[in-house]
Parts: C-alpha cells; sequence; structure tokens
C-alpha cells in the first residue's frame, strides 16, 4: 500500500465473508471489508487472466478518491495516466466541436482525478491490495449453487464453503441476481451496442493531417476524444503509458442480447460492417487497423426491488445490483463506491444482529446514487450519438459557440447565467463522496439503531433468566381488576 492511505481500526466483531465474482466490484468489495478486520474469501471463475481484461477503462474522481483514501494513489498513477481534457469533434467530419477541460479547481473540489488505464491494470492493484490485507483470492473457482440460507456455496468442483454473509459480484448476468430476484430475469434490448477495441498508439495517428497533429500536440494532459455522429459515437483515449490507444464505439441499433468480456474479440467485421459510409478517416483508420475487437451487450436489465436475498445472507453489488452500460465514465467507479460503502458500514460492526442490518443500509445508501448515475450514463451516451437533425444541429451550435468563447462545452449558458444540465450532473457525480454519506448514515441511523439493539440484547439476557416460579398467578377477576 502506499500514497494517502487513511489508517483503518478492525471492527469490534469480526465475521466471513465470501465474494462471488473477482471484477472490480467483487476486489474492492475484497479490499475494504479486510480493510477493517473482516475475513474474506473471494470466488472468481476466471484464471486470473481470462478475467482481467485488455481495454481502456476511465476511473472518475469519484472513484479514484476512494481508492487514494486506501493508499493506492502511487500504483494508480504508475499505471494510469491523468486526463484533463476531452475532446469533442464530429464523426463523420473530424472537425472540432469543442474542449472540456477538468480544470483543477473542479477536481480540487472532487478531492479526485481522472485516470485512464486498462481493465487488467485496476483488476492488479486491487487484487494485490486485498491480498497484502489478508484476503483469500481464488482462481478457477466457480461457483455453481448457493444456498443463501445456510450461507453456503458451492463450487463446479463440488467443494462446499460456508460463511456469514455471501456478496454477489458476479456481473449482470451471474447466479446472485438470478437468486435474489427470484425467477429469470426480462432482458430486453436498449437500441445501443458497444464495441471495445485497442491497438498502437502510432497506427492512430498515421493517417493525420498535419494540422491535426498540430493540435494533438498542442493539446497537454492526456486527451479523451468523443467523437459524436448521427445515432453512432466513439470514445478513445492513451492506456499503457500512452503506447496504445483505448476505443469504445457506441451504435444505435438492434443489437442481439448476447456479446460481452467472455467472448473472443472476433466482433471486426460486425463493426466494419456498421460503420457508416462517411466518417472521419481517422476514426475510420482506427476501426480498420484494430487487432481485436469486441462487442457487449448494452441491455436493459430490470430495476431490482431488493439487493437483499430473503434469507438476509446475501447481498448484490456492483452490475449484478443496477447494471450501468460498459465503458462510460462511471461504471468502475460505482462499483467501487459500492464496495467503500461496504466497509464503512461494516467497519462498526459490534453484534451479530447488525450483520444483516447493514445489508439493507447498504442498499437505502446505493439505490438513489446508482440509478441516478446510470441515468448519467445513458444521457450521455444519448448526447454524443443524437441522430442528424434540428436536436444535434442545436448541440453542434451550443458547443461552437462556447469553444470560440473559449468556455468548457459542457458549462452552463452564460445566456441564461445557469450551469449546463451536463455540467451539474457532472459535478454532482464526481462531488459524491460515498464514505462521507455512509459516514452520516451511522451518525445519523446506526448509532441509534446499535443502541436500540444492544437495549435489546440485555432485555433478552434478562430474559433468558425469566423464570415462571418467579410470577404469581392471578385469576381472571384479579386481573382484569
Ligand atoms: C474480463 C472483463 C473485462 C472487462 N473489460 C472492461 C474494459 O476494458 N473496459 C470497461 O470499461 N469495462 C470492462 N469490463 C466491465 C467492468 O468491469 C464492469 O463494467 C464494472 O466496472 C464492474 O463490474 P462488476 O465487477 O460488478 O462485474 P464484472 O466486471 O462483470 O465482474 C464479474 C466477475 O464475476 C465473475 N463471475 C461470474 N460468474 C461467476 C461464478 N459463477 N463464479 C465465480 N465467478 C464468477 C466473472 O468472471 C467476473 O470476473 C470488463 C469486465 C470483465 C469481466
Amino acid at each position: 500500500m502506499n500514497g494517502e492511505a487513511s489508517s483503518s481500526s478492525a471492527a469490534e466483531l469480526k465475521i466471513h465473508f465470501i465474494i462471488v465474482g473477482g471484477g472490480i466490484a467483487g476486489l474492492s468489495a475484497a479490499l475494504a471489508l479486510t480493510r477493517v478486520g473482516h475475513r474474506v474469501t473471494l470466488l472468481e471463475k476466471g484464471d486470473s487472466k481470462s478475467n482481467r481484461g485488455p481495454g481502456g477503462l476511465h476511473l472518475a474522481p469519484n472513484g479514484t478518491k476512494v481508492l487514494f483514501h486506501w493508499g493506492l494513489k502511487d500504483s494508480l498513477k504508475a499505471a494510469g495516466l491523468t486526463s484533463h481534457p476531452l475532446l469533442f469533434s464530429q464523426y463523420h467530419t473530424g472537425q472540432l466541436l469543442g474542449i472540456q477541460l477538468w480544470d483543477d479547481e473542479l477536481l480540487r473540489e472532487t478531492r479526485g482525478e481522472f485516470l485512464l488505464m486498462t481493465h487488467g491494470n485496476l483488476c492488479e492493484i486491487l487484487h494485490d491490495a486485498a491480498v497484502s490485507q489478508g484476503a483469500e483470492i481464488r482462481y478457477n473457482a466457480k461457483v455453481v449453487d448457493i444456498e443463501p440460507e445456510d450461507g453456503a456455496v458451492k463450487l463446479a468442483s463440488g467443494e462446499i464453503l460456508q460463511a456469514d454473509i455471501i456478496i454477489g459480484a458476479d456481473g449482470e448476468r451471474g447466479l446472485c441476481r438470478r437468486l435474489v430476484l427470484g425467477r429469470e430475469e426480462r432482458i430486453e434490448p436498449s437500441g445501443l451496442g458497444l464495441f471495445d477495441l485497442q491497438f498502437g498508439s502510432q497506427t492512430a495517428t498515421q493517417e493525420m493531417a498535419q494540422e491535426e497533429k498540430r493540435l494533438l500536440e498542442k493539446v497537454q494532459g492526456n486527451p479523451v476524444y468523443v467523437a459524436m455522429g448521427n445515432s453512432a459515437g466513439a470514445t478513445g483515449y492513451p492506456i499503457h503509458q500512452g503506447r496504445e490507444i483505448a476505443f469504445h464505439f457506441f451504435f444505435r441499433a438492434e443489437f442481439p442480447l448476447d456479446g460481452g468480456w467472455d467472448d473472443p474479440p472476433t466482433a471486426k467485421p460486425e463493426l466494419l460492417r456498421r460503420l457508416p459510409a462517411e466518417m472521419d478517416p481517422n476514426l475510420y483508420h482506427c476501426a480498420h487497423g484494430a487487432q481485436q475487437v469486441t462487442r457487449v451487450a448494452l441491455n436493459k436489465y430490470e430495476e431490482l426491488d431488493d439487493w437483499v436475498h430473503e434469507s438476509g445472507r446475501l447481498l448484490v453489488i456492483g452490475q449484478a445490483a443496477h447494471p450501468i452500460p460498459h465503458c462510460g465514465i462511471q461504471v468502475a467507479s460505482v462499483a467501487i463506491e459500492d464496495a467503500a460503502v461496504l466497509g464503512k458500514l461494516y467497519h462498526h460492526l459490534t453484534i451479530p444482529e447488525q450483520a444483516q442490518d447493514f445489508l439493507y443500509a447498504f442498499q437505502d445508501l446505493r439505490k438513489q446514487r446508482c440509478a441516478e448515475a446510470l441515468d448519467g450514463e445513458v444521457s450521455m451516451i444519448t448526447f454524443i450519438t443524437t441522430p442528424d437533425g434540428p436536436e444535434q444541429d442545436a448541440r453542434n451550435a451550443n458547443m461552437r459557440a462556447k469553444y470560440r468563447a473559449g468556455k468548457n462545452v459542457l458549462e452552463g449558458d452564460t445566456s441564461d447565467g445557469g450551469e449546463g444540465e451536463q455540467w451539474v450532473q457532472i459535478r454532482t457525480i464526481f462531488g459524491y463522496d460515498c464514505e462521507d454519506e455512509a459516514d452520516n448514515w451511522w451518525v445519523q441511523w446506526g448509532l441509534l439503531r446499535a443502541r436500540a439493539n444492544s437495549d435489546g440484547q440485555n432485555r433478552q439476557s434478562q430474559m433468558g433468566v425469566f423464570s415462571w416460579s418467579d410470577m404469581t398467578v392471578l385469576s381472571v377477576d384479579e386481573s382484569t381488576s
């Protein structure tokens, strides 16, 4: 561990958690819970390589601030790049529409940074930190059955493990979500699809006009490119210290419900078929130059009423609880927030009754926030894939005007004196401090409940010495008089 590690004392009562799934949510939860003294066994079906992707990942300030707080700043900065500008351009011409700069003031306010890295980078950092805190992480450990009432988990090998609480971090198509829902889920196409790819940065700039190369050299701070087109959009940014570029192509169209990170990366012919005839030659070149392309379904999932299984011993987190479109700005950070809130809550564990209460507290604390993050992500994808027409024209004209005026393109208009809708969303989402929210919950509700619980315990222990011989049996008449 390194950086600004905050010391974290251990919970008074320590329990055993099984975490199903070793993605970002599962690994972060393993770290958050071991940091506060609990025993964690994490079960991941992948072999430690297959479950770490080569694709690019944004970490927003609300996520990085948690990881910095956990002492991971140095490792994150060694693996990733701090990004300041977003460059918005037209998908079909490549023409620049404007720039959004994450300036120091905004970042200071959020106490985080905007980091770019790969899925594999982040998983490795979280894995190493969790192991160093004592988490047991088992790969090739596919969970095939769960008996939540008994806290029991069965592996494909036939081995059965037991814990006090099971955390389901096995993604939107996982077993845990199905168990909590209690039936098969109705999944619908969202009308959006995503292709993920990477390639050498030399390839990316090969076809660029001199003018574009000069602009690129001028823009410091690891820009994220956002190309906005007719029902299509793309984001691209440097990974592996700039040696490669990660690209995510988004399309508004009908897509099959299947397709995910486990699939072989063979979707390049499908991506090329979907590219419009008229497009920025750089983008075209990037799509053609990619070695491997993975198609990831962006489906509409049901909103779960409860994230806690009726047994009170299984909780879903991350994508298993609140699926958010992949490869957006928030999906990884929201999973990290989930883990941080779990860590904060279970830090206060003093009596067994709280173990279940905290699962419901987690749900209360997280539902609204995750719904807002989902809305923000959907609205950002909608914004960049707006079809040709008056709405797109207005968006582009507005961005150009702000760019000419030297303003951030997502900021509010001076004409109405207010802040732009996108900007307000960004500030709110980036500025959120999930650990503060969990602390506030504890002060407002948790402490009261803990006192009530401990009074209950005292009453129970007095009741434990209750004896019929202490009682005087009254006749009906005496009792009512
Ligand atoms: C291999 C992989 C590569 C990815 N690459 C990128 C990327 O490049 N960019 C990006 O933005 N997002 C990527 N993602 C998605 C990203 O991790 C999520 O969108 C989000 O950040 C965190 O999701 P999560 O941890 O809740 O769920 P997920 O990321 O879906 O992780 C769930 C984990 O549970 C494991 N699992 C599922 N079922 C079982 C079972 N029965 N037993 C044991 N383990 C099980 C899976 O193998 C997986 O590791 C990737 C996900 C995966 C799994």
